[in-house]
């Protein structure tokens, strides 16, 4: 039987792991949100996963609401992936040349989604990123990239920017390392702001080639736009000759099939795919028009390549996932499941300003006075604190978030119903020692 009900927590070969870690990566991490720092204390070392289920090296067991941050939408070693990977790896596990599978996850993604008539597979959301930023500059002739403060993109130098003082400002890099002739070409505005984006455009007419945005923000909590303001961009963008990229890394193939540009009915002009698109491997995908897609070489003469790109295993183990999203009401199920977890949690009520905002599959903890959030200026540094306390009494309690106050939560078609009424009692027992 799983022991949830844990008082003391044997965490020493976890913690014998990151010391002997810390000689071999900065941080002793290969990411730096693993290292803990925003929650204190060291991070685990999991040694497996099933289900909603995982088991660090101290074999202590959780409930899962990372899931690898948010691609196991299927949860853990789910054994149609694991079944269908193991037939295609032991016919090797890359050639550099096409393979059928390709095709297959391409039919199986284009089929299914009206917003894109031709793909490009890279390896990660990064790359699908940076790609589909280069793409965009191709297509318009312009330098220009508007993005938005509290939105995330992976660490491409250009979107590791962060807004300065002004509403339209070209703000500073938020990483060393970034050349400032790079962060000149990034226009950095507050998000769900029409007039900051009005006034961008006014200053920069005919210069800006793409705005980027997470049309579901999820990476720095859930910062829920108005469909009206993604309406907004879509108008601005074609008004201006701009293209609109939707970062779908997150949110595609979690929002539904057809990710936040189906669930909010908007055509942007490239999306960028990663996360759930690979099953679990490292897979990331940019499409668009036939018009736009035209440009990437070796049809057009914008460049991009990846030696590993189309990896016959991560297709392999994309079209095994994504065949099961596309089964009626699998979509249905996430969002009930959400709903039951997030309603048992909030009618527990007992800290003053706890929240769970949610969409979909995705749910995020703040702790505010506030209704809404919908920009990253409204959370406050300060709740995280109380995130902190939260998050390792619910470790103790066989909970586990990503460990950042900062990120949101998602909820796989493995998680029973069972596990979230186990959720839900760990909540209480957590939130009651908070008081
Ligand atoms: C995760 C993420 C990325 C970066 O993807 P990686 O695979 O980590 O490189 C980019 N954009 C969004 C919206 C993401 O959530």
């Amino acid at each position: 039987m799983p022991n949830f009900a844990r008082n003391f927590m044997e965490t020493t070969k976890s913690a014998a792991l990151f010391e002997t870690a810390k000689k071999y990566f900065p941080g002793g991490v290969n990411s730096p949100v693993r290292a803990f720092r925003s929650v204190g204390g060291n991070p685990l070392f999991i040694e497996k996963g099933k289900g909603a289920h995982i088991w660090d090296a101290d074999g202590n067991e959780y409930i899962d609401f990372c899931c690898s941050w948010g691609p196991l939408i299927l949860g853990h070693a789910n054994d149609k992936v694991l079944n269908a990977v193991d037939k295609t790896m032991r016919n090797g596990t890359s050639f550099g040349a096409p393979t059928q599978l390709e095709n297959n996850l391409a039919e199986l993604i284009l089929s299914n989604n009206r917003f894109i008539e031709m793909i490009r597979f890279v390896s990660s959301g990064t790359e699908a990123v940076m790609s589909a930023i280069r793409l965009a500059r191709g297509f318009t002739g312009r330098n220009k990239i508007l993005k938005f403060e509290g939105c995330y993109h992976g660490h491409v130098d250009s979107l590791l920017v962060k807004a300065g003082s002004g509403l339209v400002t070209f703000g500073n890099s938020s990483s060393a390392g970034v050349p400032a002739s790079f962060v000149n070409e990034t226009i950095t505005v507050p998000l769900n702001n029409t007039d900051a984006v009005t006034a961008a455009f006014e200053e920069f007419k005919n210069e800006i080639a793409c705005v980027i945005i997470e049309p579901i923000p999820a990476n720095n909590g859930l910062l829920l736009q108005s469909k009206a303001f993604l309406e907004f961009l879509r108008d601005m963008c074609t008004a201006n000759k701009t293209l609109l990229i939707f970062d779908e890394v997150i949110s595609g193939f979690r929002m539904g099939f057809c990710g936040a540009a189906g669930h909010y009915n908007i055509q942007p002009d490239i999306v960028t795919y990663g996360k759930i698109i690979g099953g679990g491997f490292p897979v990331g995908a940019y499409g668009a028009s036939k018009q736009i897609m035209s440009n990437i070489s070796p049809l057009g003469n914008v460049y991009q390549a990846g030696t590993l790109s189309g990896n016959p295993v991560a297709m392999t183990a994309g079209i095994a996932q994504l065949s099961e999203c596309l089964k009626p009401g699998f979509y249905e199920e996430l969002e009930t499941k959400t709903k039951y977890l997030v309603d048992g949690i909030t009618k527990l009520n007992p800290v003053k300003n706890f929240k769970i905002f949610h969409l979909g599959s995705i749910f995020w903890i703040a702790f505010t006075g506030r209704e809404s959030i919908s920009n990253a200026e409204e959370i406050e540094a300060e709740s995280m604190s109380q995130f902190k306390r939260l998050y390792h009494s619910l470790l103790q309690s066989g909970v586990y978030l990503g460990p950042s106050g900062y990120e949101v939560g998602f909820i796989s078609e493995a998680h029973s119903y069972e596990d979230l009424d186990k959720t839900i009692l760990a909540f209480e027992k957590s939130l009651n020692k908070l008081v």
